[in-house]
């Protein structure tokens, strides 16, 4: 409490310090931002509040891996004040962001662009001939996403260190409701049967969260933008399905559903919902924010597989 008190009288100095330099003549700082996708723009709005114009590149419900940037899209990042994007081997289909830098004279651009999932654990891809590349789906493990909240805190700070009390904050507030989200999902995919207790999605996507959360994993494909669907994946998904008796398949808002269509009619095991992976949910949904979507994410889980 008597934290909460400290924070709040930081906050109310502080307002007090802004609305002087207002009447000094100094305009407001809005800073601009630009994040590769949605996950990232939550987890920036939130730490933000309202001292920037966020701006989100990769549409909800389509997949960061693989993007051709509007026009809109670099005009905002030419004037970004900070870029964010994930790194680990996610906005690399094409080399979209890496070009997208480019033609905005961003490429070593260190003091603007952020890579949020500095300082993750990094795991790596298991396909033959991909074991160098990491996997990029870090923030579905919780503790990964409370970095990037305090990276994302840290370089808005280093930016507009005027508004440093109010990042740091808005960081401290939302870390907590994180700190929150992750044992709940602990506890809740701690109640599924061990046996039952077998995630397969269409994309490999759920790695840092079977690891985070103690859930066996299983996919068709391991990453989006290499084969999606072929013979010999759908092969391995279903010895994989058949090996571990699963008893639901699940598939992601954010992936053509035809894969995991034909390999629910192949094996006979239901496709029990749809899972937020890469993207947030339409706003309204029950995935429109990161937290939602990690939470019902983790109720979709635990009722499908204990049935
Ligand atoms: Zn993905």
């Amino acid at each position: 409490m008597k934290k909460f008190i400290l924070i709040l009288g930081f906050i109310l100095i502080f307002a007090l310090i802004g609305c002087n330099s207002n009447n000094d003549d100094e305009a407001d700082i809005t800073l601009s931002i630009v994040t590769t996708y949605s996950i990232i723009y939550d987890i920036t709005s939130n730490i933000v509040g309202e001292q920037a114009e966020v701006h989100s590149m990769v549409p909800i419900g389509s997949d960061p891996h693989e993007y051709d940037p509007l026009p809109e899209d670099i005009a905002k990042t030419t004037d970004a004040d900070l870029v964010f994007y994930n790194g680990l081997n996610l906005e690399e289909g094409n080399s979209w962001f890496n070009r997208l830098l480019d033609v905005t004279g961003k490429l070593d651009d260190e003091s603007s662009v952020f890579r949020v999932s500095d300082g993750v654990e990094a795991i790596y891809l298991e396909t033959a001939g991909l074991e160098q590349d990491e996997d990029p789906h870090a923030w579905l493990d919780v503790t990964n996403a409370i970095i990037y909240a305090e990276n994302i805190r840290d370089a808005l700070i280093e930016t507009d260190p005027d508004n440093s009390e109010i990042y740091q904050a808005n960081a401290d507030e939302y870390i907590e409701q994180l700190k929150a989200l992750d044992q709940e999902i602990a506890e809740a995919i701690a109640s599924i049967d061990q046996q039952s207790r077998h995630l397969v999605t269409s994309e490999g996507a759920f790695k840092y969260f079977g690891i985070a959360y103690n859930i066996n994993t299983g996919y068709i494909w391991e990453i989006n933008s290499e084969t999606e669907g072929s013979p010999q994946q759908m092969r391995d998904a279903i010895d994989f399905i058949r090996e571990n008796q699963v008893n639901a398949l699940f598939v992601e808002t954010s992936i053509d559903p035809r894969s995991m269509d034909t390999l629910a009619s192949e094996t006979g095991v239901p496709i029990s919902a749809e899972l937020y992976t890469d993207s947030l949910g339409e706003s309204g949904s029950e995935g429109d924010t990161y937290i939602k979507m990690m939470r019902t994410n983790t109720t979709r889980i635990v009722e499908g597989l204990s049935q």
